[in-house]
């Protein structure tokens, strides 16, 4: 027999944000037999059916039309297209949001529409695609995912046999399976742990391992049975525009009949929507500070400049462990907080430059210019990263290209002209110190170019 909401309102589902500091969080025992509409005598299956049809509803009247949402041909070489589209997409929508995907989404189909044909990319390819979405290891599994699906021949097609792939978890293969192959099967990401902690007014840390178990079994059963993949999309884009996190839409919901949520906001005036699901305080990014050395190959610049050669950089790419890992970065090292004083920085990144690189600046260059340019913050999802960058312009005593030569085993060096650089794949945070040193370099041309001429003649005199 369906429960009365009012029932919850008053035994299990209260906020804790509401509680005091300390209190015990009240585990939930939300269940969809907890599922009921107000008013009408219907048993907790057929709420459920009701909540169904009313999300697909609403779905197909007001579901984005997105690039990666389109029908799949018949036959599997259809279904696999799907699964490929729904695979990028739901990896790029981890990072960001929708307009910004659309853009990246669109690039990366243009250039590699198969899974096998992604098969065939290079690392440094994909990272150069994948530039400025963040969290880099992402974009290598999805090439180490593609190649191990193009080497087996056949795009899986269960959830279960998609967590197999490289990179695939639980959301994802929830997706895939469900969208491109109509398995009944669940998916939990924020946008619906947002909507079924407010259809169920869960309380709990959605953050505990037995709170995101209670959210799965919920999505298992909510799904529904004969449009999985539409339903599971439903419930995502419900949370991303309806429902969402600080303004949801309850009087447009197509659900809000079901929430239990708002009948709580509606008998306490004290609880509202937005109190579900329980918001947990991130733990704080790990400080860190980095000298940054803009390294800048002045010779040669006359002979090369007609080809457009001028001004090389020197890039470093990152060991193919750890944090950006394989990306290419200017020289940089981490230095103690207490450290980052001009003078300890630059000994560091010398020290680094001639233990690590084998380039000894004093001995094998001349220094034309050596300046700090400034600061830079640039924020991980853990870390919190202070850059200082400086410009070094150096002219090398010998052959230049010899430099690329050196350096050990684990990482690689290039030297890259202000063209490329200009087009080339950075992340974001080396990007903003090219930027950064690039402004620097062109308000001392217009400075120099506002001195008189007869006092800058002087000045060289
Ligand atoms: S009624 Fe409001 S809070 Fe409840 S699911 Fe709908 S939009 Fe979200």
């Amino acid at each position: 027999m369906a429960k009365s909401p009012k029932c919850m309102v008053t035994t299990s589902r209260r906020p804790t944000r509401k509680l005091q500091a300390g209190s015990a969080t009240r585990p939930s025992s939300a269940d969809i037999e907890d599922l009921a509409t107000p008013g009408v005598l219907a048993g907790p299956a057929l709420a459920a059916a009701a909540l169904r049809l009313g999300l697909l509803r609403w779905y197909d009247t007001h579901r984005r039309d997105l690039p990666w949402r389109f029908s799949a041909t018949p036959g599997p070489e259809g279904r696999e297209k799907r699964a490929y589209a729904v695979w990028v997409s739901e990896v790029m929508l981890q990072q960001t949001r929708v307009p910004v995907v659309v853009d990246y989404y669109s690039r990366w189909m243009a250039r590699w529409p198969t899974v096998e044909t992604l098969a065939t990319a290079t690392q440094e390819e994909v990272n150069e695609m994948w530039a400025g979405l963040g969290y880099y290891r992402r974009a290598r599994f999805l090439l180490e995912g593609a190649k191990q699906i193009a080497e087996k021949g056949e795009f899986p097609s269960t959830a279960s046999t998609l967590r197999q792939v490289r990179g695939i978890g639980d959301y994802t293969a929830g997706a895939i399976a469900s969208i491109a192959f109509n398995e009944v099967t669940p998916l939990v990401d924020g946008n619906v742990v947002r909507v079924i902690s407010r259809i169920f007014a869960i309380a709990d840390n959605p953050k505990e391992s037995s709170t995101v178990k209670k959210f799965w079994e919920l999505a298992g059963q909510l799904v529904d049975p004969s449009r999985p993949g539409d339903f599971n999309q439903a419930m995502m884009e419900l949370g991303a525009t309806l429902c969402s996190k600080t303004k949801p839409g309850c009087s447009q919901c197509p659900v809000s009949s079901h929430c239990q949520a708002l009948t709580l906001s509606h008998e306490n005036p004290s609880i509202g929507v937005t109190d579900y699901p329980q918001v947990v305080p991130k733990a704080k990014p790990r400080r860190d500070f980095a000298a940054v050395c803009v390294v800048q190959i002045a010779q040669g610049l006359e002979q090369e400049m007609a080809a457009g050669k001028c001004n090389l950089f020197l890039l470093i790419k990152r060991p193919e462990e750890g944090l950006l890992a394989g990306l290419w970065e200017f020289p940089s090292v981490l230095v103690d907080e207490s450290k980052t004083d001009s003078l300890n920085r630059r000994k560091e990144m010398d020290k680094y430059l001639k233990q690590l690189l084998d380039i000894d600046v004093k001995r094998e260059s001349i220094v034309v210019l050596r300046k700090d340019i400034g600061q830079l913050v640039h924020i991980f999802s853990h870390i919190r990263l202070t850059m200082h960058v400086e410009l070094m312009v150096l002219k090398i005593k010998g052959v230049v290209g010899q430099v690329c030569n050196k350096g050990q085993d684990s990482m690689k060096l290039k030297l890259v002209d202000e063209s490329s650089i200009d087009s080339m794949g950075l992340t974001s945070g080396i990007r903003k110190v090219y930027n950064m040193v690039k402004a620097f370099k062109e308000k001392k041309l217009l400075d120099q170019s506002q001195i008189p001429t007869r006092k800058r003649s002087r000045r060289h005199e």
